[in-house]
């Protein structure tokens, strides 16, 4: 390990990255239909050893060759959703909120075991997901937690959309969305990432849907789980569900839900700041595979017992 300190501990009113790995207590199971799929599914989450990391595996499809690991390699699409693909062929869709749920309550090691092509959506949201991980618990392994410290800005574009990483002593997100329509219009939201700010600000935020985009995801296959109780479904002139909205801005809060999940892909939790303007989920995927690709932009570090960050 070499010994460069290169880091101090972040300021103390941030959430103060934690020093060791986590898995979860014991096991939970749940059950429902997938967004896109539409096919019932049981997801059950189990504790995993230090450096598993997450890994999915599909029972269905016979435990020899249906592993699926949570990892920028194994991304296979990102249309409406993350999708993976294993070696031979097996692939699981929407994967982002449970692993942005995982990531958010600090869970680095878990395995997932489920019966169909979907990680249920539940309400949409993180919430559900957050819910069995509390009930499951969040344990300490003994072994420190790597994270990829960004020491220089890594900027993806697309026509009017980008995202970028850049160097900070934390880890934040500043999410922006703008719509033409009058209901989302434009959105941001800025925060620094723990557990607590992710479980209040982020994880309530639903996924949503306009209306007039519906029929076409349809006809392509997509949102064929979709509803009203896993879905924001937004119309010309309003919100169509009968609650209305979480939170006035959910709509942004979602995509940073969705960034989590995304990319947390990378192995590792980052340290850095993640920026992103009309960024869906390949943006997210490109941002991660362009830091990946740039060495000199991050480096992979631990903390020692003075809360410093040291390479690894
Ligand atoms: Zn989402």
């Amino acid at each position: 390990m070499s010994q460069d300190t290169i880091k101090q501990m972040p300021h103390s009113d941030r959430p103060v990255p934690a020093r060791w790995q986590r898995t979860l207590g014991g096991v939970i199971s749940c059950a429902g239909i997938g967004l896109h799929s539409g096919v019932h599914t049981t997801m059950t989450l189990h504790p995993a050893g230090a450096d598993v990391g997450i890994r999915f595996l599909r029972t269905d499809q016979g435990e020899d060759d249906a592993w699926i690991d949570a990892r920028l390699a194994c991304v296979s699409s990102t249309q409406r959703g993350t999708m993976l693909r294993n070696a031979n062929g097996v692939t699981l869709m929407t994967v982002e909120h449970v692993l942005a749920a995982l990531a958010g309550m600090g869970v680095d090691n878990a395995r997932i075991e489920i019966d169909n092509e979907e990680v249920p959506a539940m309400d949409g949201s993180a919430v559900p997901f957050i819910a069995m991980i509390e009930k499951a618990g969040v344990v300490r392994q003994d072994v420190p937690r790597r994270y990829i410290h960004i020491t220089a800005p890594v900027r993806v574009q697309r026509q009017n959309a980008w995202a970028q990483f850049e160097p900070a002593d934390h880890t934040a997100l500043d999410v922006s969305i703008v719509y033409d329509d009058a209901v989302v219009g434009r959105q941001n939201i800025q925060l620094a990432l723990g557990p607590a700010a992710f479980k209040k600000k982020i994880a309530p935020a639903r996924t949503y849907a306009f209306a007039h985009e519906i029929e076409a995801l349809r006809r392509q296959g997509l949102a064929k789980g979709g509803a009203e109780d896993n879905c924001i479904i937004i119309e010309k002139d309003g919100i169509r569900n009968a609650g209305g909205l979480r939170l006035k801005d959910e709509c942004v809060r979602h995509k940073a839900l969705d960034c989590i999940g995304d990319l947390s892909l990378a192995g590792a939790r980052f340290i850095g700041r993640y920026r992103s303007f009309c960024a869906g989920h390949a943006l997210n995927i490109a941002a991660l595979e362009a830091l990946m690709q740039d060495p000199r932009a991050f480096a992979m570090v631990v903390m020692d017992e003075a809360g410093k960050l040291t390479c690894v």
